[in-house]
């Protein structure tokens, strides 16, 4: 029941006199060793502030986060920068991410230095060699400055800098969306290998369904600061539920055009994302929702197994609700 509430400039003195932007307001889920969750939605939605409040760098309003069964929502000092050792992070922008006046040794070394995982010169050398190599990077690279890189590389070293840590868990916040289209299964495939050699759990953010498809055991797609759909990858491509995940499937490109002449679903959702300042009554999704009946104007509909591992919030699967609206009949 994750929830992360910004207050709004000018509200900052008197948190309790009302505006906020809800960018996360009662998100659950878990996360299995090993797998791949990929994390989707528009922007806005609260995906990137739901990864950086699991690695505990935003505050959390309520709801609490746990790890191997121990509740993190709440550390300080020591026991915080360890698990900071764990669970890592690797950027959007591969640019914007790396020090412009560092050299990739230092880049990919600081972890070292700041976690102190290496004692001595060269040990340290040897370790950031050991990681470029893991992300097929020469070791002639290291003393070079990120300018001289391209976007795959630079995203490589982003990738090798979150390794030095030794984390568990590394949150992917849209890895490959600043990259060529060429590069971006290049970057993926590596996340992949990486994640098989050294047992690594990834939560995948990304604004398409297309690009998760190939990486995610599991997706969970969001709006507006609620999950609205998780299923195994397979399911959710193949049996989509909400309205949402069913447009924003129909919103990847078809590469045959004669195919996308005969696309039946219109693709377009219609409308923008509502402000989560003032997020909608009810169901979030209805004021763009086809479906829209009058119970989801007034009742939020709450996120439950439709079949084993597949959850939707939708009141068009609650067949009570939507026969008579507003009235909860309890189920056997
Ligand atoms: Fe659409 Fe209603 Fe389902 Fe929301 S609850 S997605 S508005 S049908
Ligand atoms: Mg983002």
């Amino acid at each position: 029941n994750l929830k992360v509430h910004f207050p709004l400039p000018g509200t900052l003195l008197k948190p309790k006199s009302g505006g906020s932007v809800k960018a996360v307001d009662g998100v659950s889920f878990h996360l299995n060793r090993g797998e791949t969750l990929g994390l989707v939605g528009e922007s806005g939605c609260g995906k990137s502030t739901t990864g950086m409040a699991v690695l505990r760098m935003t505050p959390v309003t309520a709801g609490e986060i746990h790890l191997e069964g121990n509740n993190i929502t709440d550390l300080k000092g020591r026991s915080l920068r360890t698990l900071r050792r764990k669970m890592q992070m690797i950027y959007q922008d591969p640019f914007g991410a790396l020090d412009p006046r560092m050299r990739v040794l230092d880049i990919i070394g600081e972890p070292l230095k700041v976690h102190n995982l290496v004692s001595g010169r060269k040990a340290y050398r040897a370790e950031v060699m050991r990681l470029m190599e893991l992300v097929g990077l020469l070791p002639g690279m290291a003393e070079r400055y990120p300018h001289e890189f391209s976007g795959g590389q630079r995203q490589r070293i982003g990738i090798a800098r979150a390794l030095a840590a030794r984390p568990e868990v590394i949150i992917c916040d849209e890895p490959v969306s600043a990259l060529d289209v060429s590069i971006q299964a290049q970057i993926i495939n590596l996340l992949k290998d990486l994640q098989e050699e050294l047992g690594l759990t990834y939560l995948f953010v990304a604004h398409d369904l297309a690009v998760v498809r190939h990486i995610c055991d599991r997706v969970m797609v969001m709006y507006l600061g609620h999950v609205v759909e998780v299923a195994d990858s397979e399911e959710l491509y193949t049996n989509p539920q909400h309205p949402y995940t069913q447009a924003l499937l129909s919103a990847i490109p078809i590469p045959d055009p004669r195919a996308e002449s005969r696309r039946e679903v219109d693709p377009s959702i219609e409308g923008e994302v509502p402000s989560p300042v003032n997020p909608p009554s009810g169901c979030p999704f209805h004021p763009r929702c086809k479906h829209a009946m009058e119970t989801c104007r007034t009742v939020a509909p709450e996120l439950k197994d439709t079949t084993q591992g597949h959850a939707v919030s939708c009141h068009l699967y609650e067949p009570t609700s939507a026969a008579m609206p507003q009235i909860r009949v309890a189920s056997m």
